[in-house]
Order: C-alpha cells, then structure tokens, then sequence
C-alpha cells in the first residue's frame, strides 16, 4: 500500500474520529428504565435455511462497539453508537432487555404456525465481554434453548473475538439449533474494506475465523456492504458481485447484503451532505445479484438475503423518490429473499418502466 493512501486514510480516521466524538459529546445518560428494555425488538416473515419462517429480532442495548469507541473511530458508515450506553452497564439490565423481548412475544411464537430463527443483535460484538459477559451470554443460551420453535440463531460478531471455547460453549447449550455466527466483512476487498470502510479486518482473519465456525459445526453469515464509500454505482456492483462469487466459493452458510444507508454523524453522512456520496439505487442491487447468480448454482449452496434499511428513503436505498417505484422493488426484493429464486429480479431488471431508469444509466458511472 502506497504512503500517499495510508495518508489518506489517516486523514478518514482523524475525520471519523472527531464525528465520533462529536456523538459521543453530545450523549445523555440512558435511564435505569431504559436500560431494562431492548433498543428494539420483532417479528417479521424471514427465510429460514431451506423455507420460509419468520424471524424474532432483539437489538440490545450495550456499551457499544469496542472498534468504534477506539482508536480508530470505527467503520465510515457507522452511526450505532447512538444506540449504545458508551459507558458500562450492569450486566443485570442486559439479561432483563432479553428476558423483556422474550416475555413480551413468546405467545407469539409459541401460537405461530411457522418456525422462527432468532436474531440477536447489539450493533456490535455478541462475543466481545466488554459488551455482553459470559454469564449473560450463558443465560441468554439456556432460555433459547428451552423454546423448540426457535431453530436457527444469528448472533453477530468481529472475528477479534471469535474463540473456539467461546464457540463450542455455544454449541454446547443450543446443540440441536442451528447457529450461525454473522461477521462484517463488506467486501472481500482488503483494500476497499480498510481504506475505505475502516474496518480492520484482514481476510485472512476473516478465513482462520470461518475455519474455527466450521470446526465447531456453525454457520457463517457474511455481511456485505453494498456501494461502500468512494465507489461508483457500476464498481460497486462488481465488488459485490465478485465478493458474493468468492464467499460461495469458501462455502459460507447465508450472505446478507447491506445497501448502505446514511446513519447519522457517520464519515458516510457527511460525504452525503457534501453530494459526495449518494446511497445505492436499487436497479443497481438487481444487477449485481443477478450477475453473481445467473450463470451458476450459487442459490444451491448459499442463502443470499437482504433486508436494507431505510429503503425508498432519501438515506436508504432507492430509485427515483417516486413511492411506486420504490415499493415495487422493494417488494420484488422480498419475494427473491423469501423464494430464493433469482427470477424475481431479472424479470423486474429490464422490463421496469419507470423514467428514473434512464437518469440511472447515464449516472452509474459518475457516482
Ligand atoms: S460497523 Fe460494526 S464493527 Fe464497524 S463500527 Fe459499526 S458496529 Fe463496529
Ligand atoms: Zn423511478
């Protein structure tokens, strides 16, 4: 890597920093009350490994990302330290947001005719103790494992602390779930992964930790973030693309493909005030999936899904701002995500009428 671009990316990381810092300024303290209930929780229809299910999400509400509160200042599109408490917070309050998640919705899904895959997310590492200690972790195991109707688990994690005993401990308790353990490598890139996202993480790092999931008979969910910062709409879609390739060919369990959306006081946020910076359109998401798939048995092996958020908004994914058009994509979306049948979008790729398809074409190599 050239001086000149490992200065260019202390200049991005003195830049996320002082944002950072700016959020973390500006915090108040989290209420006691607060602090017993999840960030949020849900339930929504969701593919399951080999079917259509629904899915039970809870987002705890923790210290925060240990990359983010760090030297670094953490990933250039990420705003989730609003969320988090920045300072530590009593283990007990993290064992009640889970137990209040579940209390509230375990009729639910105990009435529910479909099985459910359970996603716990704190918008940083499920294995990292300075967020979640071991004991929660343990306890949050064994209520799981007393609900047969949950049989898949995403937890989400930096490969920093993805451990063998951490892994197995895991398995030990939840042995006849599925588990899959989600990490953040957003392209298979190295370059634009560190230089570009900030992310450090080596993938080779990102090998030893799929090496240690497969050892222990789990999962691995992969994270891609789609148009990252610094990237045309067109070179986004072929560094998707040859990353979905990739992690296929590795043999990764689920790929999530995360459409970038502008998370307040984020590097990315201020890009886009700058107009340096305009979130993905969704035509282009429809060509790189079908690019990655068409030709080949990926969907065979791999569960692809994405459930972008903040999608039709001026943040989020979108086309044109027109409601008709955006809907229409993010129900076509859905129907891939949920059927796994790459049809869903091709058919919509080309024949879709709207105007803001031509402005498209003639931007997507330009931003
Ligand atoms: S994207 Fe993940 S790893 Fe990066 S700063 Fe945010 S929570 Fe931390
Ligand atoms: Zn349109």
């Amino acid at each position: 890597m050239s001086t000149k671009k490992l200065n260019e990316n202390n200049f991005l990381i003195e830049k996320i920093k002082v944002l950072r810092s700016k959020t973390i300024r500006k915090k108040s303290k989290f209420e006691d009350e607060r602090l017993d209930k999840p960030v949020s929780f849900w339930i929504k229809e969701d593919r399951l490994l080999k079917e259509k299910g629904k899915e039970f999400t809870i987002i705890l509400r923790t210290k925060g990302c240990s990359w983010a509160l760090g030297e670094t200042g953490g990933c250039s599109m990420c705003g989730y330290i609003q969320d988090s408490t920045i300072v530590e917070i009593d283990p007990n309050h993290i064992i009640n947001q889970f137990d209040y998640a579940l209390q509230k919705k375990i009729k639910e899904i105990s009435i529910d005719k479909d099985d459910f895959i359970l996603k716990i997310f704190n918008s940083g590492s499920f294995f990292d103790d300075d967020e979640i200690s071991a004991d929660v972790r343990e306890h949050i195991y064994k209520k799981i494992a007393e609900i047969p109707k949950i049989k898949e688990i995403v937890v989400e994690s930096r490969v920093d602390y993805i451990t063998r005993e951490k892994l197995k401990k895991m398995k030990g308790i939840l042995e006849n779930k599925y588990i899959e353990v989600a990490i953040g490598l957003e392209t298979v890139n190295d370059y634009i992964r560190n230089i570009y996202v900030n992310k450090g993480l080596k993938f080779e790092d990102f090998l030893k930790a799929v090496q240690i999931c497969k050892e222990n008979n789990i999962g691995v969910r992969v994270y891609l973030l789609f148009k990252p910062p610094f990237l045309n709409e067109q070179t986004a879609i072929d560094d998707c693309a040859s990353s979905i390739q990739k992690l296929a060919e590795l043999k990764v369990n689920t790929i999530s493909i995360n459409p970038l959306n502008i998370q307040k006081n984020s590097l990315v946020e201020y890009l886009w005030y700058q107009n340096r910076y305009r979130p993905p359109w969704f035509y282009s998401l429809f060509k790189c999936i079908i690019k990655a798939c068409k030709d080949n048995s990926i969907l065979d092996s791999v569960r692809i899904i994405s459930s972008p958020s903040g999608a039709g908004s001026k943040r989020g994914i979108h086309n044109c701002l027109k409601r008709d058009c955006n809907e229409f994509m993010i129900n076509s979306l859905k129907e891939f995500v949920i059927s796994q049948n790459i049809n869903c979008l091709v058919k919509k790729d080309d024949s879709y009428s709207c105007g803001c398809l031509i402005k498209y074409q003639l931007q997507k190599n330009f931003i």
